[in-house]
């Protein structure tokens, strides 16, 4: 008598392919910051087990372990039986949604996020009042008597988070179609993101640009929205699919031979389309041939010939440490491609950091919902970055470069931090980097 609902729970034989080994706990970050074996891998397939066999019921308590798992997918790069706790994590996760009402702090920030984010044009709106809330003196006032995390933790987190406001910020000025420059070799499609688009709009531009100059005509639709990577990860699956849809109407009328993403999370959701999709008649079939174009711009890269010339950014050496996403290493499998991409471009010299595998606390909205673990995972991936003693963090995820960017800032550290796109885009302009 299994106390999950019917509606696609767990599946016995991927909870049975575990053989509690205990590999995977090394890799965890939920594990190596709480410590516990029920907020592991391991101790979180045990739970569904116990709650697909009866033995447990979806309550407060059982929830709060799959809350506290960052969906990085490290375990599934570590686990030697080949377990897809991706697959189990992302079953189990809607089950909470349904099943366990959350409490009232819960639901208010829950919503807040789920209502804002997802929507370039609700967060474009915001950003007048948060522009004055930052010129105006309230934002330092607010961070030196510490009120806000005293009064509500979790809005403090996603305040500490907030980018500085700037004239780009309001820039939306990329064309529907921006041809090749010198003979065309491909047609792409590009897909803005939500907070890269308004925060990190400088990456968009310079992934426009690389393309071009690599002989790409860029198809951006102006209908785009979200991607889903949020909804998808929290278990929200009708705000998914409804984005997913809209996402595939928007490019269904290109005939492109890949659609491009920057951003390691929106890479790994877009790339997910087939299963959010799967059972929607009218949309399966269009999804898995969407999913199947999406390249990340690395690795987009990677594979083609990488015909635009490259200058060096700096008049002497350059020590960079790339920063592995996890949706990009442990979700999509793409680590080599940003480091052979970066290492073709003169003078760089790559560093590696300790634990260069384990997540940093962005993990998607994991740092707003989760900020103590977040927190502790964040300080250790800025010393392990500070201590490579490299010139600049290359880092290829909007959340991880906003959770990366607030402990370098803590730590007054000006180690500078750009999306490795944005390298081989001043490389290919002759442009040189202050450091
Ligand atoms: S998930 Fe894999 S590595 Fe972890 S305990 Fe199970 S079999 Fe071992
Ligand atoms: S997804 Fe990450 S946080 Fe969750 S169990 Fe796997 S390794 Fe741990």
């Amino acid at each position: 008598m299994t106390n999950f609902d019917s509606k696609n729970p767990p599946q016995p034989e991927l909870i049975d392919s575990c053989v509690h080994c205990g590999f995977c706990l090394a890799t965890c970050p939920s594990y190596r910051v709480i410590g516990k074996e029920m907020d592991s891998p391991r101790g979180r397939i045990y739970l569904m087990d116990a709650i697909n066999k009866g033995e447990a019921t979806i309550d407060v308590a059982t929830s709060q372990h799959f809350d506290s798992c960052l969906g990085c997918l490290a375990c599934v790069t570590t686990c030697p039986s080949g377990v897809q706790y991706d697959k189990l994590l992302a079953a189990t996760r809607p089950q909470i949604e349904r099943n366990q009402p959350r409490n009232l702090s819960d639901r208010l920030i829950r919503t807040l996020i789920f209502n804002l984010f997802p929507y370039p044009k609700r967060l474009r709106n915001l950003l007048p009042p948060l522009w004055l809330y930052q010129n105006s003196g309230l934002q330092k006032l607010l961070r030196n008597t510490g009120i806000l995390n005293k009064l509500t933790p979790r809005l403090a987190a996603m305040e500490s988070i907030l980018p500085q406001i700037t004239a780009d910020s309001w820039q939306d000025n990329l064309p529907e179609i921006i041809p090749a420059k010198g003979e065309r070799r491909y047609r792409v499609g590009m897909i803005l993101g939500c907070v890269q688009r308004l925060f990190f709009s400088p990456v968009n531009e310079a992934t426009a640009r690389v393309l071009t100059a690599n002989g790409c005509d860029v198809i951006i639709p102006s209908s785009q929205g979200c991607c889903a990577a949020l909804p998808t990860h929290q278990g929200q699956e009708v705000q998914a699919q409804t984005l997913a849809k809209q996402m595939i109407d928007s490019f269904i009328e290109e005939d492109l031979d890949a659609i491009i993403i920057n951003a390691a999370g929106c890479g790994h959701t877009l790339k997910e389309y087939g299963h959010i999709l799967a059972e929607d008649p009218e949309y399966a079939e269009k999804a898995q041939l969407f999913a199947s174009k999406v390249r990340d711009v690395q690795e987009f890269l990677s594979e083609i010939e990488f015909t635009a010339e490259l200058h060096p950014l700096t008049s002497d050496e350059l020590t960079v440490v790339y920063q592995d996403a996890c949706h990009l290493l442990h979700g999509q499998k793409i680590s080599l491609q940003p480091r052979q991409l970066l290492r073709k471009i003169p003078g760089v010299k790559l560093r590696e950091p300790i634990d260069a595998r384990l997540c940093c606390g962005s993990a998607g909205i994991y740092n707003m919902l989760q900020p103590e673990t977040a927190d502790e995972l964040g300080k250790q991936k800025a010393t392990n970055l500070i201590n490579t003693g490299a010139s600049l963090i290359a880092s290829p995820n909007p959340g991880c470069s906003l959770q990366i960017q607030k402990h370098l800032d803590d730590r007054d550290s000006n180690l500078k931090l750009l999306h490795p796109i944005e390298l081989l885009d001043y490389s290919i302009q002759g442009k040189k980097i202050e450091i």
